[in-house]
C-alpha cells in the first residue's frame, strides 16, 4: 500500500468509527423516554415536596428512623412497591422493589438527621422547632423522596412499554453513625444488583468518579471495668473506670500530633459514671477513627486498643471495646457517573427565586462567611480521581463499602446552601424550603434519565463491571471492618428519641391540611434578620 493510500484508508476508517458513533449516541427512542420521564418528574413535584416535608418533620436520628421509615415504605407500597422490611437485623431498614428481571438498580439515599439541629425552615437563624431536639442538619429528609419520584417517572414508562428490569429502593440508614452499608453488603442485599445509583443533598449538581476525597473510619466504644468504693470512706478499694475513660482522652490527644496529617479522630464520653460518692465501675468512651485508606484505618484503630491497654494499667481496670460503625474510603465509577455527568448537563440548576437567594445570603450573613454569594447559578464540573498523597482527609460515608462491592456513583444535588458547617441547625434551614423541593426535582431528573439510560444502554452496564472489574479492584481489594456476627449498633439514639419524640410528634406535618410545611409552622418564606432582609438586599 502507498503512503496515499494507507492515508486514504485511514482517514476512511476514522470516518467510519466517528460514523458509528454518533449514529449509538441518536437514539431517538431513549431520547422520547427521557423527555417523558422529566415531565412525569414536574408533574410530581408537589409529591416530592410533600415527602421532602414529611420526613424533614420527622427528623429521626439513625436506628431511631421509624416514623420515616412507615412512611416512605407505605408510600412506595401505595405506588405497588414489595417492601421488605427489618433487612440487615435493622428494624428501621428495607428494600422496596418493582419490576422483573435485568438490569436490576438500586436508587438509595439516607435517611437519619443530627442531634441537636431541630430548626424552623425558612428563618435565616437559630430558631429551633424543638429546643435541644434532633433534626436534619444535613438535609436527609431530600434522598430518598428524590429516588421515588425518579423510579414512578420511569416506572410509568416500563409498565407502557414492558421494558425489562427491575428498580429498587433502599434507605443509608444511620448514615451519621457508619452504621448500616457494611452490614447490608454482609447481607449480601445488593448481590444481584447491577447498578447502585446513590444520592447524597449538595449545594450544586455534581458527580465524581475514582478515588474521592474524605476518609473511611472505623466507629469505636471502648468501655473500661472496674470496682466500686466509697468515695470518700474508702477510695483505696475502689478501681475507678472514669479514671481509665479520662486518661485513654487525654492520651489520645497528646498521641493525635504524631499521627498523620490524613486522619480525623474525635470522641465523646458516653458513660462517665454513676455518681461521684461511689468510684466509678463502669465508663466508656467512643470515637471516630479515622483515615483516607483501609490500611491506615486499621494502622490508627491499633494504636486506640493500645492506648486503652495503656489507661487499663494505670487504673487497673479492664477494657473491651466495640464496633458501632463503619465507612471504606470511596471509589467511584466512571463509566456510570459519565452517563449521569451527560444528564446533570441536560437538565441543569433550578431557577432560584429572589427569596431563595434572599434566604441563602442572609443565612451565610448570619454565619460569617467571607461570602454571602447565596446559591449555585453555574453548574459543577465532573471531577476524577483524588490521589492519596493529596488527600488530606475530610468527612466520611459508608457508600463507600457499597462502592467497593459494586459499580456505585453518589449524585449530589443542589437542595441545601453553600458555605455552610454541617451537622448543624444552618443545614437544616433550606431542607424544607422551595430550595430543597426545586433541587430535588432537578436531581430526580437526572436519577430518572441515568436508569433511562442503564435500562435501554446495557453496554454502559458491561463498561461499568469492566471498569470496576479491572480498574478499580484490580490491584486493590475490600477487605471490610466488621466481622461475621458483629451486630448492627441499633441501640444507639434510643434515649435520646425517647426524651423528645412526643415534643416532635406536635410538629409532624399533616399535607391534609396544610400546603407546605412552611404554611403548617405559620412561617413567611424567608423570614431574615431585618440586617439582612429583603429590603436592605433590593437596595
Ligand atoms: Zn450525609
Amino acid at each position: 500500500m502507498t503512503m496515499r493510500a494507507r492515508l486514504a484508508v485511514m482517514i476512511l476508517a476514522s470516518t467510519l468509527v466517528a460514523g458509528t458513533a454518533s449514529a449509538q449516541d441518536a437514539n431517538p427512542k431513549l431520547d422520547a423516554y427521557k423527555t417523558e420521564a422529566v415531565r412525569g418528574v414536574d408533574e410530581m413535584a408537589k409529591l416530592a415536596q410533600e415527602m421532602v416535608d414529611s420526613v424533614f418533620s420527622f427528623g429521626e436520628l439513625g436506628f431511631q428512623e421509624v416514623e420515616t421509615s412507615k412512611y416512605l415504605t407505605g408510600q412506595l407500597e401505595k405506588f405497588g412497591f414489595r417492601v421488605q422490611r427489618g433487612v440487615a437485623g435493622m428494624p428501621t431498614a428495607w428494600v422496596a422493589t418493582w419490576g422483573s428481571g435485568k438490569p436490576v438498580i438500586a436508587l438509595g439515599s439516607d435517611i437519619d438527621g443530627i442531634p441537636q439541629a431541630s430548626q424552623k425552615p425558612g428563618v435565616a437563624y437559630r430558631d429551633p422547632i424543638v429546643e435541644g431536639a434532633p433534626g436534619h442538619g444535613e438535609g436527609h429528609n431530600t434522598g430518598v423522596p428524590l429516588n421515588i419520584v425518579a423510579a414512578l417517572a420511569v416506572k410509568k414508562i416500563m409498565e407502557r412499554d414492558k421494558l425489562p428490569g427491575t428498580l429498587m429502593l433502599w434507605p443509608g440508614v444511620a448514615e451519621e453513625l457508619d452504621g448500616a452499608k457494611a452490614w447490608y453488603i454482609r447481607e449480601g442485599l445488593f448481590k444481584d444488583v447491577d447498578v447502585v445509583l446513590f444520592t447524597h443533598v449538595g449545594n450544586n449538581l455534581d458527580v465524581s468518579w475514582g478515588d474521592r476525597g474524605g476518609t473511611g473510619l472505623v466507629s469505636v466504644e471502648y468501655t473500661f471495668e472496674g470496682e466500686t468504693a466509697h468515695s470518700a470512706g474508702a477510695p483505696w478499694r475502689g478501681r475507678s473506670a472514669l479514671d481509665a475513660v479520662e486518661l485513654m482522652s487525654v492520651g489520645w490527644q497528646y498521641r493525635r500530633e504524631h499521627l498523620r496529617l490524613s486522619h480525623r479522630s474525635h470522641h465523646v464520653i458516653t458513660n462517665g459514671g454513676d455518681q461521684p460518692n461511689v468510684v466509678p465501675r463502669n465508663a466508656s468512651l467512643w470515637f471516630y477513627l479515622r483515615e483516607i485508606d483501609q490500611p491506615h484505618i486499621k494502622e490508627v484503630w491499633e494504636i486506640a486498643d493500645k492506648m486503652a491497654e495503656g489507661a487499663a494499667l494505670m487504673t487497673n481496670t479492664k477494657w473491651t471495646s466495640r464496633i458501632l460503625g463503619t465507612g471504606y474510603p470511596q471509589h467511584m465509577n466512571r463509566p456510570v457517573a459519565e452517563t449521569v455527568f451527560a444528564n446533570i448537563k441536560k437538565v441543569g440548576l433550578p431557577q432560584w427565586s429572589e427569596a431563595d437567594q434572599t434566604l441563602a445570603r442572609a443565612l451565610q450573613k448570619e454565619l460569617g462567611n467571607a461570602t454571602a454569594d447565596g446559591l449555585a447559578t453555574k453548574l459543577g464540573e465532573i471531577t476524577g480521581p483524588v490521589r492519596l498523597e493529596d488527600n488530606m482527609g475530610g468527612g466520611s460515608d459508608d457508600i463507600g463499602d457499597i462502592s467497593w462491592n459494586l459499580p456505585t456513583v453518589t449524585l449530589r444535588y443542589p437542595a441545601n446552601i453553600p458555605g455552610l458547617p454541617g451537622h448543624n441547625w444552618s443545614s437544616a434551614i433550606a431542607s424544607a424550603t422551595p430550595i430543597a423541593h426545586k433541587g430535588v426535582v432537578a436531581g430526580a431528573k437526572v436519577q430518572a434519565m441515568t436508569v433511562l439510560d442503564l435500562l435501554t444502554k446495557p453496554e454502559i452496564i458491561k463498561s461499568a463491571w469492566d471498569y470496576f472489574n479491572n480498574v478499580q479492584t484490580k490491584d486493590v481489594k475490600y477487605i471490610p471492618f466488621i466481622k461475621a456476627d458483629t451486630p448492627p449498633a441499633t441501640h444507639l439514639n434510643t434515649e435520646i428519641l425517647a426524651k423528645y419524640r412526643e415534643q416532635m410528634r406536635k410538629y409532624y406535618y399533616d399535607p391534609t391540611k396544610y400546603k407546605t410545611y412552611l404554611e403548617q409552622l405559620g412561617i413567611e418564606y424567608p423570614t431574615v434578620r431585618p440586617t439582612g432582609g429583603v429590603k436592605q438586599e433590593q437596595e
